[in-house]
């Protein structure tokens, strides 16, 4: 996580104002602002030379140029992301850390986000001391980096390997453990591993950090070269909202589609096979006896169980099966070209898919005899709209929960 995102995203804290932060809030911001003031400018040095000023000047007009292409990209984004989004800005502030002293480090720091905040001053939400706090986490971060890379120094000027790589797991590990503390002190009731971000999240931190390692190469060598690494990152924060696009239509639980997803495809393919003439069925299942799964071993892992549910069934339909969690511990499956003998036999291979699970939750705990009910409804003999199906296999649910569950009817 960048800590840019912080003021770009709509984090639950985001739009918090610092008099109703929690306690610890402000003094932990006021202790990173002033070590980001101090730090960098306490360390002894001369004053930056011609050529450490042309390396400022091409990171800040290469780091502008980036933030005014992706600039609409952004502006989605921020209105996608539920957690703050990657920032690609530490491509630069990265790559200056490894070249540069760390006054100049901090002072293209402030300008890069400057800019930013400007150019995102109109977003509702948006609060001044968390942009600051942003800020000043960044520079801290640099400021690590700087130090570390600047044990390895080789001489020449130029970064070393074992620096550069020692150097990029500081900027990486302070952000982020920064970053971490701030959100705890927010939310407490936040397990710390679900502050560090997600898995794809923190690739993208690190490519920028591989991005910022080759950048302060470039600069040494062939600084002309260093805005060719514009258009490539235009492009990686293009991929990542579309990421964020896709994810917004999944359930965060399980990754399945959400109910809206589901019924927007749902009703796509209805349509088209009321054009066309041809079938589709409609699954709903609904796990027997969930609440003992809960009560038994605690709701975490009732979430690992819908997991690895939500897993098996997704591997006994095809790729373009749409698999919806329509709530709770239910949950639905599109057949678009299906009839009914077809469509009961899918249902019965997942009935014996969740009936053989064997779930290793995160706790150590090992959870099996699971079972499903599941009804089945098939268009045009079930209905003709998404409601009538789905209302036909939700009866058939009922149905089958009440003929002993673990079972598989068809309404026909
Ligand atoms: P039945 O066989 O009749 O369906 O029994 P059941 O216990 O599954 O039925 P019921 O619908 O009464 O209970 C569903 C339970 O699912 C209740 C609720 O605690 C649990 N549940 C709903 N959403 C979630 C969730 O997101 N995570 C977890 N762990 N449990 C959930
Ligand atoms: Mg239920
Ligand atoms: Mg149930």
């Amino acid at each position: 996580m960048d800590p840019q995102g912080e003021f770009t995203a709509v984090h639950p804290s985001a739009g918090t104002r610092l008099r109703t932060a929690p306690p610890g809030v402000l003094p932990y911001y006021l202790a990173v602002e002033a070590a980001a003031v101090v730090l960098p400018f306490a360390v002894p040095s001369t004053a930056p030379t011609a050529r450490e000023w042309l390396f400022f000047a091409i990171l800040l007009g290469s780091a502008l140029a980036q933030a005014e292409l992706s600039a609409k990209a952004e502006r989605m984004q921020r209105f996608l992301a539920r957690n703050p989004h990657v920032s690609l800005s530490s491509v630069w502030i990265f790559g200056a850390a490894l070249v540069m002293p760390p006054g100049l480090v901090a002072v293209l720091t402030v300008l890069i986000y400057a800019h930013a905040w400007l150019r995102t001053a109109d977003v509702p939400g948006v609060r001044p001391y968390r942009v600051t706090c942003s800020v000043a986490t960044c520079v801290v971060s640099a400021f690590a980096a700087w130090a570390v890379a600047s044990l390895f120094d080789g001489g020449a000027g130029a970064p070393e390997v074992t620096g550069v790589v020692a150097a990029g797991l500081t900027f990486f590990l302070v952000n982020t453990v920064l970053v971490m503390i701030g959100f705890k002190l927010h939310d407490p009731s936040r397990p710390w591993l679900s502050l560090a971000g997600s898995v794809p999240e923190n690739v993208l931190d690190a490519a920028t950090l591989c991005f910022g390692a080759v950048a302060a190469v470039l600069l040494t060598a062939r600084p002309g070269l260093v805005p060719l690494l514009v258009l490539p990152l235009v492009l990686l924060r293009r991929g990542e909202l579309g990421r964020q696009l896709a994810l917004r239509n999944r359930d965060h639980t399980t990754g399945l589609l959400t109910i809206a997803e589901w019924r927007a495809r749902a009703e796509a393919e209805l349509e088209r096979a009321r054009r066309t003439g041809g079938a589709c069925g409609i699954l709903m299942l609904d796990l027997d006896h969930f609440k003992r799964v809960n009560d038994t071993h605690g709701h975490l892992a009732g979430d690992d169980v819908l997991r690895a549910v939500a897993r098996a069934v997704r591997g006994e339909v095809r790729i373009y099966d749409a698999v919806g969690r329509f709530g709770g511990e239910e949950f639905v499956v599109l057949l678009p070209g299906i009839g009914q003998g077809h469509s009961a036999a899918v249902a019965e291979r997942i009935r014996d898919a969740v009936a053989s699970l064997a779930v290793e939750t995160a706790g150590g705990r090992r959870i099996d005899g699971l079972s499903v009910s599941i009804g089945v409804a098939v268009h045009p003999a079930a209905g003709s709209g998404v409601d009538e199906v789905l209302g036909a296999a939700d009866k058939a649910v009922y149905e089958a929960k009440h003929t002993g569950r673990n079972r598989v009817c068809v309404r026909r």
